[in-house]
């Protein structure tokens, strides 16, 4: 993929884009990839690197979401659940079946997760098994590592598991494969209005400088925690509309958790629920759900909620990880929507909402990635309205999502992690990775793995990166410093 080739085709103002997306996390690949597979000249620009913000923070798992089934919203659940088994279908290389056990301490709690758990597997439909009720020795085969005291049994019960970041580079190229154009670092500064309505925007390539007027037929907003900003680019009044709450994770040794299972706490002190996740080699464990003001672009997680997380799962391991054992830690916002009525931030819906402004700005926000291709489809339904465009049918039901690799053997960057210099040369050829954070946090997973491992990793990738962006020494020495300095932030004080 060559981003100088696909930046010539937006500075040739020639072409009128029908669709212009402004985001590149789960939400606008989403939108985009809708638009192609309808036949829709199609154009999306992120400011940062694709999946950068809260599509590379998630807990990882595509699933109808337990927590929303204790809350009553079964609609929800089902629509998930429906996008989950599409999901394994069409992206079997990213998203893969994972077992999920919920330890039963008290009589009550084995009867009462069978009954809420075997309701979500009926409404499963029929790809994964069926949960079940574990005794306790099965429940400890699972999970060994389990505290056994007072342990009565378990609830085995079967969801997803996926790579983000991963999957929102298969979803990139889906776009372009189609002839759409993805476009990183392109900040969007301004909306452009011909009588009061939108009709394209001003962009500014971040790597030159170089800023263009781009003309499109509809502008959907699907910037996330930062969607906001963007409806105040089109109105400077318009009330705000989300209410982002941060979530943390760490990352220990996969030690902490042998088996082949993950482990579900059903409620924790503030009545969420957590995880502790296989995931790469590693345990990711999450998360927290802290109501923050300020939407940072790089969120770090509060010293209280790292101790949150372990103190929680000491309670349920036989083997207590302290600080000195988390390998990373990463925080993300959830773009939240207000409940208008109410203002109230604590039990706001997970489900997504599409505005649409007098102006015709089209904004989709909240959702889940479990549901980015649903939440795609309607923001298309609603922006072919908007701008007039031939009505068509989505076509992304059946859109095969790869997991493309670098197959070749070269030599590996790091004893502790699996990644070899052919991955770089890949990400940078194939992936439109443009800095050693891209490779990284998003082309690899080095940085949630093992943060210090990944600043030992940065000279080395940048050498790599700078042959093949044909940049110079200075260039190589700011991005090893700029990674430096981030990785620093995904180790625990
Ligand atoms: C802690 C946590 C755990 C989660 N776990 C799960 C999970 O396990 N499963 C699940 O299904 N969902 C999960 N979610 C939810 C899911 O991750 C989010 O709903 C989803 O990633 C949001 O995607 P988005 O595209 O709307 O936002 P983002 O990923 O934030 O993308 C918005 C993009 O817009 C760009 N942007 C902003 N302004 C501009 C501009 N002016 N010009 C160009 N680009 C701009 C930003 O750079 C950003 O990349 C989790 C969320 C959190 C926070």
């Amino acid at each position: 993929m060559n981003r100088a080739e696909l930046l010539a085709r937006v500075a040739d103002r020639g072409e009128r884009w029908d669709v212009l997306v402004i985001g590149g996390g789960a939400t606008g690949l989403g939108a985009a990839l809708d638009a192609v597979t309808r036949g829709y000249r199609t154009l999306l620009l992120e400011r940062g690197d694709f999946a950068c913000a809260t599509s590379s923070r998630s807990t990882k798992l595509i699933h109808g979401g337990v927590r929303y089934l204790r809350q009553g919203n079964l609609a929800l659940v089902c629509e998930s659940l429906r996008e989950r088994e599409l999901l394994l279908r069409n992206a079997p290389e990213l998203v893969k079946p994972l077992a999920f056990v919920v330890p039963g301490y008290r009589w009550w709690e084995k009867p009462y997760y069978a009954i809420g758990l075997g309701l979500y597997g009926l409404l499963s439909g029929g790809t994964l098994p069926r949960p079940q009720m574990l005794s306790r020795e099965k429940t400890l085969a699972h999970l060994p590592s389990l505290n056994p005291q007072n342990l009565r049994g378990g609830e085995l019960y079967y969801d997803a598991q996926f790579d983000d970041a991963r999957l929102a580079i298969a979803v990139m190229q889906a776009i372009a494969e189609r002839g759409g154009v993805p476009l990183n670092y392109v900040r969007v500064s301004s909306l452009l209005k011909q009588n009061e309505r939108i009709c394209g925007v001003r962009a500014v390539d971040l790597e030159s400088g170089t800023e263009n007027e781009i003309e499109a037929r509809v502008v959907i907003n699907a910037t996330g925690v930062f969607s906001d900003s963007v409806r105040r680019l089109d109105d400077s009044n318009a009330p705000q509309m989300l209410a982002p709450s941060q979530g943390a994770h760490i990352v220990l040794p996969a030690s902490f958790l042998p088996g082949d299972a993950a482990l579900m706490i059903p409620r924790t002190d503030d009545g969420r629920v957590l995880f502790a996740i296989p995931w790469l080699g590693r345990l990711l464990v999450g998360t927290t759900d802290t109501p923050v003001r300020e939407i940072a672009p790089e969120p770090r997680p509060l010293d209280s909620e790292i101790d949150f997380l372990l103190e929680h799962i000491t309670r349920y391991f036989t083997k207590n990880p302290t600080r000195a054992d988390v390998l990373s830690v990463f925080a993300g916002l959830r773009p939240l929507v207000k409940n208008v009525e109410t203002q109230q931030t604590s039990k706001l819906a997970r489900d997504h909402v599409i505005e649409i402004s007098r102006s015709g700005l089209v904004t989709i926000t909240g959702g889940k990635w479990t549901t980015f291709r649903k939440m795609g489809e309607d923001a298309i339904d609603a922006a072919a309205k908007v701008g007039e465009l031939e009505k068509r049918a989505s076509g992304t039901k059946n859109v095969r999502l790869n997991n493309r690799c670098n197959t070749e053997q070269s030599e590996l960057l790091h004893a502790g992690l699996p990644y070899r210099s052919g991955d770089v040369l890949f990400a940078a050829r194939c992936e439109m990775a443009r800095t050693v954070e891209d490779v990284l946090a998003r082309r690899t997973r080095a940085l949630f793995l093992d943060a210090k491992a990944s600043i030992e990793m940065a000279p080395r990738v940048a050498r790599l990166l700078a042959s093949e962006l044909a940049r110079d020494e200075n260039w190589e020495c700011q991005q090893v410093r700029a990674l430096t300095e981030l990785a620093r932030d995904y180790l625990p004080p």
